[in-house]
């Protein structure tokens, strides 16, 4: 049986609005089309994941429970529109940091990709046919070090998209152009066979299609 599909997602500028170095839980605000799109795509049987750095745990501008509490209050707010996430990981370090526990060169800080793998050990995720959604190029380095696919969501602070990126406006637009490229959103289709799904994508580039198109 292949693994099942996720969509990694960023937080800040992907779900919630961004905000530098977000702790206040009265701040956190979803983003046209997160919930909506978190919807779509677990409707179709994907999994939607959260891999978030929090360089400013490390920075000592907020603690890892201003984190969780924020993550909490995004949870609610998805919640409240019927959208889920199946798991959530951040990573607390920075190699600039002032809290020496948290001031490493670490693994788990994007473009690394140690949570992604994390999440696909502990959820049995195919990584070849998982997506990464972002709205930065550290986003889009970590979806393709891990061999996902990657989609990029247009905002003001991305002065210089990676070449050769997707962009999209929203959430749920990922979703739609996600579920377009992957055959669809039949329930239950993250673990069919490879079988017919897989030979109908090898009629498409496949992995990395998604990366193809300037945006
Ligand atoms: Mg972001
Ligand atoms: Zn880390």
């Amino acid at each position: 049986m292949p693994g099942r599909r996720c969509v990694f997602l960023d937080r800040d500028g992907t779900i919630v609005a961004y905000v530098p170095y977000l702790r206040a839980v009265a701040d956190v605000r979803l983003l046209p089309g997160a919930a909506a799109g978190i919807r779509r795509l677990r409707a179709a049987g994907w999994l939607c994941c959260l891999v978030s750095n929090q360089g400013g745990v490390a920075r000592g501008l907020l603690s890892e429970d201003d984190v969780r509490a924020v993550n909490a209050r995004m949870c609610e707010l998805l919640g409240a529109e019927g959208a889920t996430l199946d798991d959530m990981r951040f990573c607390p370090h920075h190699p600039l940091g002032a809290i020496p526990a948290h001031r490493i060169h670490c693994e788990c800080r994007k473009p690394g990709t140690a949570l992604v793998r994390e999440l696909a050990a502990a959820h049995d995720i195919d990584l070849q046919r998982s997506y990464f959604v972002g709205d930065s190029a550290v986003d889009v380095e970590c979806g393709r070090r891990a061999g996902c696919s990657v989609l990029l969501l247009a905002n003001k602070r991305l002065l210089d998209p990676p070449a050769g990126v997707r962009l999209v406006p929203d959430l749920e637009a990922a979703a739609k152009r996600i579920l377009a490229a992957t055959g669809g959103g039949a329930p239950g289709s993250c673990v069919r066979p490879y079988g017919l799904q897989g030979a109908r994508e090898k009629l498409s580039p496949g992995a990395g299609a998604e990366t193809v198109v300037g945006g």
